[in-house]
Formats: C-alpha cells, sequence, structure tokens
C-alpha cells in the first residue's frame, strides 16, 4: 500500500474556465504539460531540449494545484497529487520508496500528470541534520524523472526515441527553499509563476467564484475587486462563502440572494492572506 495514499486524488475534475486570471501561467502550463506528451515527436525534429519537470511557483492559494488539475482534465490525462509532506519520512528509504511507487502508478495510469504539492518540504535545504536523508531522496527523485522521460526503441531499429508519458509537476510557494540540485537544467527547469490576482484578476475570480451565488441587485463586483487588494483566489473564494453566510444568518433560512452589504460586511472581518512584502520576495 502506497503510504500517504490518502493524499493522492485523481479525477478531481476542475474546468480551466473556472480558474479567473492567470492567463500567461495558464498557456505556459498547458504548452509544457502537453507539448512532450503528445508532440514529442515535433519537439525532437526542432532540437528542442526537453524538461524533465515543471515548477509552479508563487504565493498560497493563488491556484497552483487547481491549475495542473484542470490542464490534466482538459487533457483527458490522468492527474496524480500528493503533497510531499505526506511523502516525507524520518525514517531511511521510507520517502524513496513512497516516490517509485508513486512513480510505478503514475507510469501504470499514463499519459498521466504528476503533481507534487510543497516540494521545499521533500528536497529543501533545511539544514545539515536534514542533508543526508534530502539528497537520497533528490536522487531518487532524478532517477524517477529520468525513467518516465525516456524509452530505448532498440527492437525496432529506431536509436533513441523520447517517448514521455508522464509529465512531473511540482510546486512550491517557497523557491528559495528548494535544493539548487533541482532546478538545474534538465531538472526542474521549465518555471511557470503562479502570482497574485490584480485588480482584473480579481473581478475575473469573483465573476467565476459567484456563478451559482444568486446575488442581488446591489452587488458591485467592480467595487469588491478594488477592495480585495493582496487577497489570493482562496482569500476571494472565503470572502464568497462568508458574504452568503451572513446573508443566511440575517435574512434566514428563505433569503433567496446575497447583496453587497453582505460582501462589505464579510469583508470587514477578513484580512488578506497575502502581504507586498511576500510577493516582491518572488
Ligand atoms: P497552496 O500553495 O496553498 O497549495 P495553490 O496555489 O495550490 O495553494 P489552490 O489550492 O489551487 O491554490 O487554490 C485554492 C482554492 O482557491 C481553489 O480551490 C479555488 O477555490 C480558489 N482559487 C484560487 N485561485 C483561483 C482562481 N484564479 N480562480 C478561481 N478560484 C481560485
Amino acid at each position: 500500500v502506497l503510504r500517504g495514499e490518502q493524499a493522492l486524488i485523481s479525477d478531481k475534475a476542475i474546468d480551466l474556465s473556472d480558474i479567473g486570471g492567470l492567463q500567461q501561467p495558464k498557456i505556459s502550463l498547458q504548452k509544457a504539460v502537453e507539448w512532450p506528451l503528445f508532440y514529442h515527436d515535433s519537439m525532437k525534429r526542432l532540437g528542442i531540449t526537453q524538461s524533465k519537470g515543471v515548477l509552479l511557483y508563487g504565493p498560497p492559494g493563488c491556484a497552483k494545484t487547481s491549475l495542473v488539475c484542470a490542464i490534466a482534465s482538459k487533457l483527458n490525462i490522468t492527474f496524480l497529487s500528493i503533497s510531499a509532506a505526506a511523502i516525507f519520512s524520518p525514517y531511511v528509504g521510507d520517502a524513496e520508496r513512497t516516490i517509485s511507487q508513486l512513480f510505478r502508478r503514475a507510469r501504470l495510469s499514463a499519459p498521466s500528470v504528476l503533481f507534487i504539492d510543497e516540494i521545499d518540504a521533500l528536497v529543501g535545504n533545511r539544514g545539515v541534520g536534514m542533508h543526508k536523508v534530502s539528497e537520497s531522496v533528490l536522487s531518487t527523485l532524478l532517477t524517477e524523472m529520468d525513467g518516465v522521460g525516456v524509452k530505448l526503441e532498440k527492437s525496432i531499429g529506431v536509436e533513441e526515441s523520447f517517448q514521455p508519458k508522464v509529465v512531473v509537476v511540482a510546486a512550491t510557494n517557497r523557491p528559495n527553499l528548494l535544493d539548487p540540485a533541482l532546478v538545474r537544467p534538465g531538472r526542474f527547469d521549465r518555471l511557470v509563476y503562479v502570482g497574485p490576482p490584480d485588480r482584473n484578476e480579481r473581478l475575473d475570480i469573483l465573476q467565476k467564484l459567484t456563478k451559482k451565488i444568486p446575488l442581488g441587485p446591489t452587488v458591485d463586483l467592480e467595487e469588491l475587486a478594488a477592495k480585495t487588494f493582496l487577497f489570493s483566489g482562496a482569500d476571494l473564494s472565503h470572502l464568497c462563502k462568508e458574504a452568503a453566510l451572513l446573508a443566511m444568518c440575517e435574512g434566514g433560512m428563505l433569503v433567496d440572494s446575497v447583496e453587497q452589504s453582505h460582501w462589505l460586511k464579510a469583508l470587514d472581518s477578513m484580512e488578506p492572506s497575502l502581504s507586498q512584502e511576500q510577493i516582491d520576495s518572488y
């Protein structure tokens, strides 16, 4: 049994059109996943060196996980997701075994995306005590990544044919904590920044998040977008829930719409989870 199996999610469908903003990351990530899986011959013909892995980085709650999941769903490929914290183990060899099992599972369900969230928890620079464990885990990870990327087709006389079936995507909120060995060329060398939403993106996210909420005539999403500086997408999602709950508290069980006053009250009780300092650090 795969340790941390409960953390492994597949078939969690999210539609790309439900993710607001992030136009550039959507395009970059889709290419980074789709091209090696489906257009590797063209890439090889043009001499494009294949990345072994894609690293998404950026502040928490800004849709890194949702993006990978939605792209896998759009491409109709398997999405396997695990948090690196669930793989980590203080017992020698344990984390390495889990990683190998994960890759095996990903190969068996190929074409697939193997998503490793919070990769810094697994192979971060976490001081002298952790160093040995990290090194062996890192080397297992890199060996497994080599294994999914290349397949020898000696039987049909072709030299070395590139046939990736699994794309590895990792995510971190703290890229500066990553072991530099991980982001060297030929490893996680395709970096995609998933940043905080600006005002227009917040409006787009709010419009998407409120698609299923009955909005009263007073609701002004533009005002909310302007007042939610430093809110992540996850914060905005939380805000929507809070506003709807307030509407229910105030209007009773039969209430059928959420008004601007509910949003503003919910907003008063919330702090953004992002900070300018944190954003500037990327
Ligand atoms: P973490 O770094 O904490 O793992 P993350 O960047 O992976 O976070 P997600 O887990 O994808 O972020 O997002 C959390 C939730 O926030 C999503 O389930 C979704 O409801 C909401 N959300 C975040 N960003 C967006 C967005 N751009 N559009 C719509 N919903 C969003």
